[in-house]
């Protein structure tokens, strides 16, 4: 009898690695043959993580902030959690309701993975996050994609929300200010998704909102359980400081929700990978306890970059993009590329033929859209100064005007 020593749990198996991943490791094979690729895919700010916050993390270390900590983290930064809850999203909660993960990731994983059985269905609207199927998958549900097209601003409505529930449904993930359209949610679209939300109490909602802070032409963001707090029982609100202070690598997410579901993220965290590191705890602390300019500087530059974007692509034939609300994407329509053939002789055929030619052809990197769920669109994140976001978009126009039909 032979034995496949490699064969691997089959949800991870089937599972497929992440598209922007893919994309990383592709921009990289390409600068090691010293290319010059100008990368529009990455997810996380270029900005250094605040001074004060990084001073923070160095004294963590010489105070001694370097063991375990409790699994749902330091209480001084539960504490201070709370209180950014309840000062900037309406939420009466204390420190107990809290739990701090190894990143947003991780929340939205234990979650999934603490409450998803076999045949359990979870909604995800398309564009999506593209970690959110995949999470679904490996925790053993299955993901009931709702497509969201430009004609509702990509966001999900009353109707389609109703129409995609079923008694197997378990939970609905939403995400505002969205990756990878950058659409927010109003007030009043939260309030009509929380009217179909309450005829339907078996299901369970996780607000995806990592990307509060960055929300621009003063909009007010709005978090659906400070929208409709008789949905609180049932709705997990998660954030992090990986967008807010530019603290990616840092590996800091939190939630607040209902105790059975934190006590239950919690056990299976402690069984996984324990309590966040100890001394990006200290940091998240500085950073949610200390000064705020950060966030309204990085407001500011990418709200002008966002600007700048959108009429730079506008002059591009064959691309159409809407003026994002938030977030640091723009989510550009490349239907007028499809069918064309490049100065290489690449034949368009999907939007990831669009996103590779422009790698390969004009050293742009972004992503296609249809990872996202939604094509022929490519994500063009723009976490770069402006000089950078001025060559490339020079570069992406050059290439489509060198386009055959
Ligand atoms: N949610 C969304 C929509 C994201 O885009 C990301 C990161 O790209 C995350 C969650 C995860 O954030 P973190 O880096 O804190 O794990």
């Amino acid at each position: 009898m032979s034995i496949d020593i490699r064969r691997l749990n089959e949800r991870l198996a089937s599972a497929k690695p992440s598209a922007t991943y893919h994309i990383i490791d592709r921009v990289a094979e390409r600068r090691a043959q010293g290319a010059n690729i100008i990368s529009l895919c990455a997810g996380e700010p270029d900005f250094d993580t605040p001074a004060h916050v990084r001073h923070a993390a160095i004294q963590a270390i010489e105070d001694g902030h370097t063991r375990y900590t409790q699994v749902a983290g330091v209480r001084t930064l539960r504490e201070a959690i709370a209180d950014k809850f309840r000062r900037e999203n309406g939420l009466d909660i204390t420190w107990q309701d809290t739990l701090v993960c190894n990143g947003g990731k991780q929340v939205i994983y234990n979650a999934l993975a603490a409450t998803l059985n076999e045949g359990d269905e979870v909604i995800v609207p398309a564009p999506y996050w593209v970690s959110y199927p995949e999470m679904v998958e490996l925790c053993g549900g299955e993901t009931r994609i709702v497509t969201c097209n430009a004609s509702t601003g990509f966001k999900l409505t009353p109707a389609a929300l109703a129409a995609a529930i079923t008694p197997r449904t378990r939970w609905l993930i939403l995400n505002s200010p969205s990756n990878p359209t950058g659409a927010v949610y109003s007030g009043s679209e939260l309030s009509a998704l929380a009217e179909v939300l309450l005829d339907n109490p078996h299901v369970l909602i996780l607000a995806d909102d990592i990307y509060e802070h960055l929300i621009f032409d003063d909009q007010a963001f709005v978090t659906l359980a400070e929208v409709e707090p008789r949905l609180m029982p049932r709705t997990l609100t998660m954030n992090g400081v990986s967008k807010a202070y530019a603290m990616t690598g840092w590996r800091i997410g939190f939630a607040t929700g209902p105790r059975w579901l934190l006590q239950a993220m919690e056990k299976l965290q402690g069984q996984q990978t324990s309590g966040a590191s100890s001394i990006s705890q200290q940091a998240a602390l500085a950073a949610l306890t200390g000064p705020k300019d950060f966030i309204y500087q990085s407001r500011v530059v990418f709200q002008r970059r966002r600007d700048l974007m959108v009429s730079l692509l506008d002059q591009i034939p064959g691309l159409s993009c809407e003026k994002p609300g938030g977030a640091f994407y723009a989510f550009a329509c490349c239907a007028g590329l499809i069918g064309r053939t490049t100065a290489a002789g690449r034949k368009l055929r999907t939007d990831e033929d669009v996103a590779l030619a422009l790698l390969e052809e004009a050293n742009v990197a972004v992503v296609h859209g249809s990872a996202f769920g939604l094509g022929p669109y490519i994500r063009i994140a723009y976490a770069l100064d402006d000089a950078s976001l001025r060559e490339a978009c020079e570069a992406i126009g050059g290439f489509c005007q060198n386009l055959r039909s």
